[in-house]
């Protein structure tokens, strides 16, 4: 016999609900955690995933990726397509949390979250699928590889998953925002992510000989004093850069002047123009101090992915959906880290967040951990954004500025009872 659910029955079973799928998120993070796979090798990742999706009755729609996966949910009733993206893979670091789930793997660490990420982003498949029927569009997963080599974003662009999606958000972790914050700032929020390698050929010889070298460490070691004015002298003060000698290669002994010196390292700007002003000058300088000292110099650029870029109208939406999740929203201070999903938003509007996970570390730290109750308020906010961007992009029943108005009136940390957890 069928009956009404009192209200509080109602709210027994939706609080039920809710710690069942912090649960679950829990269990899932923890069991990537302790399993991590480095960028293109995340087999066995993917084969996890694709199971928890499968499990749930997500789509899983097939594109050449060698790992990550593809995932969709909706579509029977017509509508834009919104893609949100989890990166999946680890990072060469040897974990020392001493938690019970600590990586099983020497060296491989999930150094960077993205243990979380995917979690998270299979708690909003989960809830999505609650209210597939309900969607107005579909709603596209996208388990990315390979974000920590910058390339995985350009593979799924090659491989044509982004094709018909007509708006993408993603997400990184905060160390330094408290877990039931989130950072949403339109513009630039992350850093365009070049690599240089300079090349100095000179003359060897004996130590005790200098006159007769041509000597390329001495020559290095001017221009990466030189390098150093570039942001001091040439990139306005009231804009920014980075360039870091992070590597020197010479010489093979104490007393041999080595004909040869590398230096590489990594440029990092949040405008195009000065990252071309930076490259400019950077070559001129390499040219300039070689010549002063005799050398022969060569620069070489590894071209990263452009700065992270955040669509306004996007991000005025998921400060929207974050409210009505009860997240606090926060404007965040750039960040001078690199991120691919910089490459989507060249192909498509797209906004991308920081989500305060309370950390004890930063990102790449041995020791670097997340808040696991971030875990259902980033399903819940992943989820509730993509539903509501359905019906703004859909033309239907968009959101009201009352709503906007309303919404910033809710607590910071409660989840109000219209969200989909
Ligand atoms: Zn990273
Ligand atoms: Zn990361």
């Amino acid at each position: 016999m069928s009956r009404h659910l009192t209200n509080t029955e109602a709210e027994n079973e939706a609080k039920a609900a809710q710690e069942s799928l912090a649960a679950r998120l829990v269990a899932i993070r923890r069991q990537l955690h302790a399993n991590p796979e480095l960028s293109h090798e995340e087999f066995q990742t993917t084969d996890w995933i694709r199971g928890w999706l499968e499990e749930a009755g997500v789509r899983i729609l097939d594109y050449s990726l060698r790992t990550g996966v593809i995932a969709e949910i909706g579509g029977a009733r017509p509508g834009p397509t919104i893609a949100l993206r989890a990166d999946i893979d680890a990072l060469p670091v040897q974990e020392e949390t001493g938690l019970p789930f600590a990586s099983q793997k020497p060296g491989r660490m999930h150094a960077c979250g993205h243990d979380y990420h995917t979690a998270s982003l299979l708690g909003a498949a989960f809830l999505l699928k609650k209210r597939e029927s309900e969607l107005a569009g579909t709603v596209r997963l996208i388990f990315q590889p390979a974000e920590e080599k910058a390339h995985g974003a350009l593979e799924v662009i090659e491989s044509s998953a982004l094709d018909g999606v007509d708006a993408i958000y993603g997400l990184h972790n905060k160390p330094d925002l408290p877990v039931g914050t989130i950072g949403i700032k339109e513009g630039p929020l992350m850093a365009a992510a070049d690599g240089f390698v300079v090349k100095l050929e000179g003359t060897g010889s004996h130590a005790a000989v200098p006159e007769a070298s041509v000597d390329p460490i001495v020559a290095g070691a001017h221009l990466i004093a030189a390098l150093q004015t570039i942001v001091s002298r040439n990139v306005s003060p009231l804009q920014s850069a980075v360039i870091s000698v992070t590597r020197i290669h010479s010489g093979t002994s104490w007393n041999v002047i080595p004909e040869s010196a590398l230096l590489d390292g990594t440029l990092r700007t949040f405008d195009e123009g000065v990252r071309a002003l930076v490259k400019e000058r950077f070559e001129r300088i390499t040219d300039g101090v070689a010549a002063a000292f005799g050398v022969k110099a060569s620069v070489k650029w590894i071209q990263g992915p452009p700065a992270v870029n955040n669509d306004r109208v996007l991000s005025e939406t998921a400060a929207i959906a974050a409210r009505r999740v009860g997240l606090q929203v926060v404007v965040p201070a750039p960040s001078p880290a690199g991120e691919d999903f910089a490459f989507y938003q060249r192909a498509v509007p797209g906004a991308f967040f920081f989500m305060g996970t309370s950390g004890p570390h930063e990102w790449h730290h041995p020791a670097f951990d997340i808040d696991e109750r971030a875990l259902p308020l980033t399903a819940a906010f992943f989820a509730r954004l993509a539903e509501d961007n359905l019906v703004q992009l859909g033309g239907k029943d968009a959101l009201s500025s009352q709503d906007f108005a309303s919404s910033q009136d809710e607590s910071p940390n409660s989840i109000p009872n219209d969200t989909t957890v």
